[in-house]
């Protein structure tokens, strides 16, 4: 008589009339501060978990009517759960390609010294120690300044060592030089500077975006079973930080092995966290833009599961019209978004999503005419087109964004690059991004952090930049703050949205995956000063408890 009432309805009526026996849980959570994040922002204490996804949310004795003789039930002690934190810009596909040293969040130079001398005792022979980003100069309170080629020469004189700051600068020691290849004879790469000393001998630093893409792709990458390891413990860190979920958006020397080795671990059921990504090509010639529409008309998204999926196209649409975040100087040419507008045209013909990186007012408006246009001839409204970092946006351009139905991404760069952003944009970079701006303006949009070269990664630093306007270290340098409820939703729901899975993840209820963070203090009444410190102290995916890792 049943069978054909949907599952979702059953459950709904069963929890309101309690006219069903209640469903076995596998997991209870108990005596917390379940911060739902649902559309109501309902504040619970507990949640019945049974395989992937959740049964129940409520009061405790709610959540206890499911409980039977193999329920394991948790006490949360009061605690605070959330959602699982979704970023909604990160390069974590590309990042395990190596096991790095991270400076994420180290305030002293000295600190960051230890660390390295750390990695260098407890490192093999000519082993590479590498940090892609990340962490600037201007985060340490002690000492503000990079790394000198002799400092690093004492402290690794076997291990090459290329400690790179943001996406600007990589600083090398002897070693990585010699192994890199590079002496006093090697040309400036493009884009790039090898800085050199009066003699003509290279002084360590190789500078610039090109320079930094440079010593990056001579550090060697490990094997294929080396690559999946890296994953596995990457993911870990994921989870320790709270982050169950997010979209790649590939970048910098990306390539199939480095989507292997995340299906690889996908497909054998041990990837403890969600990765949703964009192809990316990044042609700069039409010719090359030829060959992307004929590889668009081909490409069938959507083919893989709720752990690992390509989801469309993005975030590089043509390469000459792309604007970066430290400069002031881009020129919206006719001919260029004549090409942005063949490659757009072709992902809304596809009936495809596509996500598209742009920075400054002059090319919003660039892309929004060129969006405009395209939408006459092939409807956007349902493809849930997204513009990620919009940092200078406009309320005249929000409002032309929501008539087209897009989602704006705003991300916490000005965490490491604030003090350089305000160097190259002066006032203006206070209101960059424009957290209030975009959330006043009532637009859907999610929070990310374009980790893991120009940001760190852990999403509480994120929180806590739309919160509090202050970089790593401390300094106020955005005013464009936001409450913390409209953070958390930013950095959860919303953000399910932005990769179609709003039914599934982004929030604390029934019929969602089991995917919550349980925190060391409560997000919601913590200082201000404090989100940035806030621990997980348990972390699930699926109903999988993920961190502590066992
Ligand atoms: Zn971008």
């Amino acid at each position: 008589m049943l069978k054909h009432i949907p599952a979702a309805i059953l459950t709904a009526a069963s929890l309101l009339s309690g006219a069903f026996a209640a469903e076995r849980a596998d997991v209870i959570l108990l005596n917390g501060k379940v911060v739902t994040v649902d559309q109501r922002f309902t504040v619970a204490q507990g949640v019945a978990i049974r395989d992937e996804r959740i049964i129940a949310v409520g009061k405790n004795a709610d959540v206890l009517e499911h409980q039977g003789p193999g329920t394991k039930v948790i006490d949360l002690k009061r605690r605070t759960v959330i959602p699982g934190l979704i970023d909604n810009h990160a390069h974590f596909i590309r990042a395990p390609e190596h096991d790095e040293l991270r400076f994420d969040g180290v305030i002293s130079r000295k600190q960051a010294l230890a660390m390295l001398a750390a990695r260098v005792r407890a490192a093999k022979p000519g082993e590479w120690i590498v940090t892609l980003g990340g962490w600037s100069e201007d985060q340490f309170t002690d000492e503000s300044r990079g790394f000198p080629l002799d400092e690093l020469d004492r402290i690794a004189p076997d291990n090459p060592v290329v400690l790179q700051a943001i996406y600007i600068r990589s600083y090398l020691n002897s070693a990585a030089l010699k192994a890199a290849g590079i002496d006093s004879t090697t040309p400036d790469p493009r884009g790039g500077k090898i800085e050199k000393d009066t003699l003509g001998k290279p002084t360590g630093v190789v500078s610039g975006g090109g320079g930094v893409a440079f010593v990056a792709a001579r550090i060697p990458l490990p094997d294929k079973e080396q690559w999946v390891e890296n994953v596995r413990k990457y993911v870990a860190g994921l989870n320790a930080m709270g982050i169950t979920a997010w979209y790649d958006a590939g970048g910098r020397g990306v390539d199939e092995r480095h989507y292997a080795a995340y299906r690889e671990l996908a497909s054998r059921s041990e990837l403890n966290a969600r990765a949703f990504w964009t192809t990316i090509r990044q042609p700069a010639t039409p010719e090359q833009v030829d060959k992307v529409i004929a590889e668009i008309q081909q490409a069938t998204p959507f083919q893989g599961n709720d752990w690992f999926d390509n989801i469309g196209w993005g975030e590089s649409v043509y390469l000459p019209a792309t604007t970066q975040l430290l400069r002031n100087d881009f020129v919206v040419k006719p001919e260029d978004m004549r090409q942005v507008q063949r490659v757009l045209h072709a992902v809304a013909e596809s009936g495809m999503f596509l996500n598209a990186h742009v920075e400054m007012e002059n090319a919003i408006d660039a892309y929004l005419d060129v969006m405009e246009a395209v939408n006459k001839v092939e409807p956007m409204k349902g493809l849930r087109w997204a513009l990620s970092h919009v940092d200078q946006v406009t309320e005249a351009q929000l409002e032309r964004m929501k008539r087209l139905g897009l989602y704006a991404g705003l991300h916490s760069r000005p965490l490491i690059q604030g003090v350089l952003m305000h160097t190259m944009h002066g006032d203006r970079a206070w209101d960059m991004p424009p957290f209030k701006r975009v959330q006043d303006s009532g637009i859907v949009w999610g929070l990310g952090s374009d980790a893991t070269a120009v940001t760190p990664s852990n999403p509480f630093y994120t929180l806590s930049f739309a919160v509090t306007g202050r970089m790593i270290g401390g300094r106020r340098v955005n005013r464009q703050s936001v409450s913390r409820e409209q953070a958390l939703i930013a950095h959860t729901r919303s953000n399910a949205f932005f990769v179609f899975q709003e039914n599934n993840l982004g929030s604390i209820a029934p019929g969602m995956y089991a995917d919550l963070v349980v925190l060391d203090r409560d997000y919601l009444t913590v200082p201000a000063a404090q989100i940035k410190d806030i621990k997980p102290v348990m972390t699930m995916v699926g109903g999988r408890i993920v961190y502590p890792y066992k």
